[in-house]
């Protein structure tokens, strides 16, 4: 075996671990992205719910102006028919404030149906925030939980930096530099075991001299096809 096989295959294995707390991490913060979600979603409701609310409000006020102006005109007929003599005028007057009673009993019951259609979207906004809360608190276990894997992945991935970065100053700078392009192009392994007579990453067979440099040691040696470091796995272990 080639003298710097051992010092690449820990590399290796170092890489690989940083890999894959790199993929933990990514699933866990997919975790967090789902909860955020549920969340927002809730907080959508919610907001919705306190739109619908303002623009009930909104025509309930409308309606309510719209009353108001009816009651002072009507206020104002009342005070007319009082000074006005009866005959033809004050008859007129009457048949005014007998209509306009009617048109302001409509805008009235309007009024109370707009203002129970209020009530009703309140209470949504009330329900909505309450199940936003309890959302929340429902995430508050998981999220704790979340955090703390967070954590220790965070703290494994500086600590598998730190190896990893012994075991690099380990080899020469300009095989160091192989491997790290040739890793950085891939993200797997790079640095495989020999499939019998072929490559163990794209399975092209390697000419027999190659084959017996790459067993005795002699060369470090790569595939030619797909650029693998190559080795012999010792066949007694
Ligand atoms: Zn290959």
């Amino acid at each position: 075996m080639h003298p710097d096989l051992a010092k690449l295959l820990q590399l290796q294995e170092k890489d690989l671990g940083l890999k894959g707390v790199g993929e933990r991490l990514a699933a866990l913060h997919e975790e967090i992205a789902a909860l955020d979600l549920a969340v927002a979603s809730g907080e959508e409701a919610h907001t919705a719910a306190q739109r619908a609310v303002a623009d009930a409000v909104a025509r309930r006020t409308e309606t309510e102006a719209k009353i108001e102006t009816y009651r002072g005109q009507q206020d104002r007929r009342k005070q007319r028919l009082e000074i006005t003599r009866p005959g033809k005028v004050a008859a007129s007057i009457m048949a005014e404030l007998e209509l306009a009673r009617s048109v302001l009993t409509q805008e009235e019951s309007q009024w109370v149906s707009m203002d129970e259609t209020v009530r009703g979207l309140e209470e949504q906004v009330a329900q909505a925030a309450a199940e936003l809360e309890e959302l929340k608190k429902a995430q508050d276990p998981e999220r704790a939980e979340l955090l703390t894997r967070e954590g220790s992945l965070l703290e494994e991935r500086e600590s598998v930096t730190r190896e990893r970065e012994v075991s690099a100053s380990q080899l020469d700078k300009p095989l160091r530099i192989k491997y790290d392009r040739l890793y950085q192009s891939r993200s797997v392994a790079v640095v495989v075991a020999m499939n019998g007579p072929a490559c163990g990453a794209c399975f092209t067979t390697i000419p027999l001299h190659r084959r017996t440099q790459i067993k005795n040691g002699s060369v470090l040696g790569g595939c030619e096809v797909c650029g693998v470091i190559l080795y012999y796995v010792d066949e007694e272990g």
